[in-house]
């Protein structure tokens, strides 16, 4: 509970039904989709910008840790208020103020859900790119603060990629705006790129204006199955390096396949150990020879079934299935680990290897699913955390997918950011004075420590 005073302070600025405080209430805003809670205080749903300038005037005059949280579906523990405080929740931040498609920029509040750009684009033939698995619940400040990714930002790159420019809420209350509405825009540091992977820990975005894109002429989905795994990451690699970039590759082995056939009933082959999900989009004759191309490629590495999705339907019903794959993991057992690990797309079969050898070391079971073309892989272990010794087994090995992603020149985190799962893997990835650099940057900005304290910086 926050000390009566400051709640008084705090109500005089929100309305007290949008003021949570009580311990059932509390609780839904005490964890994500990581394995790990802690309860908030206080929590906020603001309307306006000022609310927010005024919440964050309140919370840094008491020191009060303040943590944003839009839909909690970061599988990090980005969100979660370890120091406890005020969660400030953007659920009632979601309009879509402005849809420019002529200067091909969209405007919207923070917690505007993914999928909603979407559908406010599509009727004039426009498209957001970034994709993430969750896009039907996540919301675009979530998105900004973990930089996410999705499928098809193998050809179209991430968050950071389309956001133009950005209002944010300073720990101190002021309101900054940088960035503007011009796709050309070299005015000063390039603070939309600070701002974006900075879960939440510089300030908080209250405005954010994102390039959009015309939609493709046509799209053309395949499935395309294998009796051995390393073959499926080297048909990946082949194609890559043959210079066709598809709009996604998205790898799934057979444990995956499995889960998602038994879940959703496709009549995918579940003896297959490997798959690959792989779209082009363009126009059309481009598709179609680049297609012939793939299918080349994924014969030389032994392909075993391909079949091309033959209606609009078909094609989301396998996409469908492959973003509920996580979901569908999830019912697997009590609890589950997944990480994002990345590498370079050439070291993908050497990655998928060693995530496998790990697991087979410390005898887990592991799910390989993976944005593949970009080297970015979702290895999730199915687990109990009340069985204290497979615990231990599951954080010892990833400990070591971590540092085999190291070794091989990769990342901690493709897309779903650093948050509580990954801090204490960063000098695998960055030497001390790197990291001291982010520490100079947040506490320039954030002095007190109460933007999301607990986290990597
Ligand atoms: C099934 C599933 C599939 C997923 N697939 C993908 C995927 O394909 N790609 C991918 O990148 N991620 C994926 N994720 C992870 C997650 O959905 C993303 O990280 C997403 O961007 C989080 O958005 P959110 O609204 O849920 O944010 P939250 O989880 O609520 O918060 C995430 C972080 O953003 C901060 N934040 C939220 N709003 C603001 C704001 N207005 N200003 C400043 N900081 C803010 C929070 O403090 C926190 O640090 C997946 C998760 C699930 C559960």
């Amino acid at each position: 509970m926050l000390d009566e005073n400051i709640k008084n302070q705090l109500l005089t600025i929100i309305n007290p039904e949008r003021y949570l405080d009580q311990p059932e209430a509390l609780a839904c805003y005490a964890y994500d989709a990581f394995v790990e809670e802690s309860l908030p205080d206080a929590v906020i749903f603001p309307k306006t910008t000022n609310e927010v300038s005024g919440i964050l005037k309140i919370a840094s005059q008491f020191k009060v840790p303040v943590t944003a949280r839009g839909a909690g579906t970061s599988v990090c523990g980005a969100p979660i208020p370890v120091k406890h405080g005020i969660i400030v929740c953007f659920s009632k931040m979601d309009t879509i103020l402005d849809v420019n498609t002529r200067d091909r920029y969209i405007i919207v509040q923070p917690g505007v859900v993914n999928a909603d750009i979407q559908k406010a684009l599509a009727p004039f033939g426009f498209f957001y790119p970034p994709d993430p698995g969750s896009m039907n619940t996540a919301t675009i400040g979530g998105n900004i603060a973990q930089n996410a990714g999705g499928p098809r930002c193998l050809k179209y790159g991430v968050t950071v990629d389309y956001v133009l420019g950005l209002e944010v809420v300073l720990a101190s209350g002021k309101i900054i705006r940088f960035g503007s509405k011009n796709v050309k825009d070299v005015t000063g540091y390039k603070l939309t790129s600070l701002f974006c992977g900075s879960e939440g820990t510089l300030g908080i975005v209250t405005e954010a204006i994102l390039k959009v894109r015309p939609l493709p002429e046509t799209t053309k989905t395949l499935m395309v199955m294998f009796d051995d795994l390393d073959n499926t990451a080297r048909a990946v690699t082949d194609i890559i390096g043959s210079g066709i970039l598809p709009a996604a590759m998205e790898l799934m082995d057979q444990m995956t396949l499995t889960a998602i056939e038994d879940a959703a009933n496709l009549g995918l082959d579940k003896t297959a150990q490997g798959s690959l999900l792989i779209e082009l989009d363009g126009v059309e004759e481009a598709c179609e020879k680049e297609m012939k191309q793939i299918i080349e490629k994924v014969k030389e590495n032994g392909a075993t079934h391909i079949q091309e999705a033959n209606s609009e339907s078909q094609r989301q019903n396998i996409w469908t299935a492959r973003r509920a794959a996580y979901g569908i993991f999830a019912k697997l057992a009590p609890d589950i680990m997944s990480e994002d690990v990345t590498v370079p797309v050439s070291k993908v079969p050497a990655m998928i290897r060693k995530i496998v050898a790990i697991a087979h070391k410390y005898r887990l079971k592991v799910g390989v699913l993976a944005h593949a073309g970009d080297g970015n892989m979702h290895p999730m272990i199915p687990t109990n955390k009340a069985d204290r010794d497979e615990w231990h087994r599951v954080k010892k090995a990833f400990d070591e997918i971590f540092e085999a992603a190291a070794q091989l020149d990769g990342t901690l985190s493709g897309e779903h950011g650093i948050g509580l799962a990954k801090s204490k893997y960063l000098p695998l990835v960055m030497n001390q004075d790197t990291i001291d650099f982010m520490k100079i940057i947040k506490k320039a900005v954030d002095p007190d420590n109460i933007l999301n304290p607990g986290k990597f910086a």
